[in-house]
């Protein structure tokens, strides 16, 4: 499926949606808040005129995630997922999470999610697996396979920062598509605004797992300060 974008940049084209569709996204409203974490939800206010960044912690619930020696991908991505929010919060920007808990969720309405609340970006928090080679380190983020401008930006824009802030990383750079060659992840097919998949480090790596828990400070704060740069450039 091509992937579709409602505006470019990050001009507000919602209110038309609104008006148009007002019906279908109500109802969609309800659907998508079924699967969403009730108290996140409850909370969340749809200020469409400001910029809003979605963060996405991957899997939760049932869906562990990679795991390694006891450590659940899962648990990282959410935890690293609160921590950008907070440093993203302090920047003034206003953050939505589609997970806040462990819960299982599946990827397509986590990006219907942030498609509903017209999010400026949807970056997804994920770490990487590579079974059997402990040697094989380094941060990566995927996108779209289309290599949209905005999409590689986004993604670049956050490897940078990271790079400066902890240079013992591996950048390892922005891919597009899948490992596998084909199609996009869902997240990067349904999302109607630039996205990206960080993959924060191997779990499978004592390497990269040394680092994240020595510097989650840095990580987080260089993963908010990477998108805000972006949301700054383009979004204002
Ligand atoms: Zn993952």
């Amino acid at each position: 499926m091509i992937k579709k974008r409602i505006k470019y940049g990050c001009g507000c084209a919602v209110l038309m949606v609104l008006v148009i569709g007002s019906l279908h996204i109500i109802k969609s409203k309800i659907e998508i808040k079924s699967v969403i974490d009730q108290t996140e939800s409850a909370s969340l206010n749809p200020v469409v005129y400001q910029t809003v960044v979605c963060l996405d912690a991957g899997h939760g619930g049932d869906d562990v995630g990679a795991e390694y020696n006891g450590r659940y991908e899962k648990d990282d991505d959410l935890t690293i997922t609160l921590a950008v929010k907070k440093e993203l919060e302090s920047l003034g920007v206003e953050v939505i999470l589609t997970r806040s808990q462990d819960i299982s969720m599946d990827n397509a309405p986590r990006a219907e999610y942030a498609n509903l609340y017209d999010a400026a970006v949807l970056v997804s928090i994920h770490r990487n697996y590579y079974e059997g080679y402990e040697a094989v380190n380094g941060i990566e983020a995927w996108i779209n396979s289309q290599f949209l401008q905005e999409d590689e930006l986004l993604a670049a824009a956050i490897l940078e920062v990271i790079e400066e802030a902890v240079p013992k990383s591996t950048i390892r750079g922005v891919k597009g598509g899948t490992m596998d060659g084909e199609g996009n992840y869902t997240i990067n097919r349904v999302a109607q605004m630039p996205s990206c998949i960080l993959e924060l480090g191997f779990i499978s790596s004592d390497y990269d797992n040394t680092l994240l828990d020595t510097y989650f400070s840095d990580y987080a704060a260089a993963i908010a300060q990477g998108i805000y740069t972006y949301i700054q450039t383009f979004c204002t």
